[in-house]
């Protein structure tokens, strides 16, 4: 099966394209549109206000859905693993997180991270994703998939999109960007854009793309270092992208969008987690409005993998909690991320298709 005969592979501008070649009036791709992530219809011929004719067409052209369930896995704490084939047997990734409020426990927001890619080319030393590799880039309809199956299955509606899962979203540009035309365009009733965190380990040019594209997000950049030294250590990227240039980049961002950024840094003990880290940290977090998310190391040693990410261990709570003061002191604003799903290998940067 051709990408092309996937139906959510098509961004309004390239439906009103297609309807036009196959013979019919522009403001069809509307109306497919609507039917499509509106009322969620299964076969085009539900569309009731397509003539008969288009409909015939519609279902002998396109395919409306393009992953599908191989695998559920829920947590104790309420977040659930989905493991999805694509068309070509290759799997895949998503996890679905409830939000509590304190008060009342009713759920005040879902957010559902969502893969960009099945593995990934980046070779992070912490990263379980990274023992898979590339195995290619996911298609805009896979990555909207995502989104429209979780909400199917526990009849919900997702409040926030992290693309955090498996994958660098900037080196899938194309489909990330267009899938998040897509999930943004009012007419779809999805999200807006604010509700979307791209998270990057830094591709400058890209960045820098996004910020001029119609439709910027939140950023979260995996920073998880402060000296270019240590940084290539745990990320073979680093040794292309120096700080300062992905600093730039960032500045830029924030100049065209006004969208606060999100520091991504997981505290490794006797490695990143020092007086003199936390000072260069603050610094770093000064240069535009953000903030840095310390994130508890999720162990990956199921992956099986020796090397650095063997002898990397997570800093101990009470020294994130240090470390997270130094920051303050030194002027930045920091949170402590929740880890969800630890359990069921849910968690940031253990999504690396393990079974069971
Ligand atoms: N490729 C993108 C997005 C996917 S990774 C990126 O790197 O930003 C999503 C987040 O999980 C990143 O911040 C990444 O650094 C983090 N992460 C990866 N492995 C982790 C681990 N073992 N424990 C905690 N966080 C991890
Ligand atoms: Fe890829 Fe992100 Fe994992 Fe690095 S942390 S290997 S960029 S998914």
């Amino acid at each position: 099966m051709y990408s092309e005969n996937f139906i959510k592979n098509y961004t309004l501008a390239n439906l009103e394209k297609k309807i036009i070649e196959l013979g019919y009036e522009k403001y069809r791709a509307l109306q497919i549109l609507n039917g499509i992530y509106v009322d969620r219809v299964q076969k085009f011929e539900q569309i009731s206000t397509l003539p008969n004719t288009l409909k015939n067409i519609l279902d002998d052209t396109f395919l409306i859905n393009s992953i599908k369930l191989l695998k559920k896995r829920q947590s104790l704490d309420g977040s659930i693993k989905y493991l999805f084939q694509l068309n070509d047997g290759k799997s895949i990734e998503a996890v679905y997180m409830p939000w509590y409020d304190e008060h009342n426990g009713e759920i005040e927001r879902i957010t559902l991270c969502i893969s960009t890619m099945a593995g990934c080319p980046v070779g992070c030393a912490f990263c379980a994703t990274a023992t898979l590799g590339l195995i290619r880039n996911l298609d805009t309809s896979e990555i909207i998939d995502q989104i429209l199956f979780v909400e199917n299955d526990l009849s919900i509606k997702i409040s926030n999109i992290v693309f955090m899962g498996m994958g660098e979203p900037l080196l899938n540009y194309k489909n990330v960007i267009n899938s998040i035309e897509l999930l943004t365009l009012p007419e779809n009733k999805l999200l807006s854009r604010k509700k979307i965190t791209l998270s990057t380990v830094g591709i400058t040019n890209k960045i820098k793309q996004l910020a001029n594209s119609r439709s910027p997000v939140k950023l979260a950049i995996s920073l998880h270092a402060t000296t270019n030294g240590f940084r290539e250590k745990i990320i073979p990227l680093a040794k292309s992208v120096k700080i300062n240039d992905l600093m730039d980049s960032i500045e830029y961002y924030y100049r065209k969008t006004h969208l606060p950024i999100t520091y991504e840094y997981i505290p490794f003990e006797n490695f990143n987690d020092t007086f003199e880290d936390a000072k260069r940290l603050a610094k770093i977090l000064k240069r535009v409005p953000s903030r840095v998310n310390l994130i508890p190391f999720n162990d990956i040693s199921f992956t099986g993998v020796s090397g650095l990410s063997q002898t990397l261990k997570s800093s101990s709570k009470e020294k994130i909690l240090e470390f997270g003061n130094q920051i303050k002191e030194f002027g930045g604003v920091v949170t402590i991320r929740d880890t969800f799903g630890t359990d069921i290998e849910a968690a940031c940067g253990q999504l690396a298709l393990k079974e069971g």
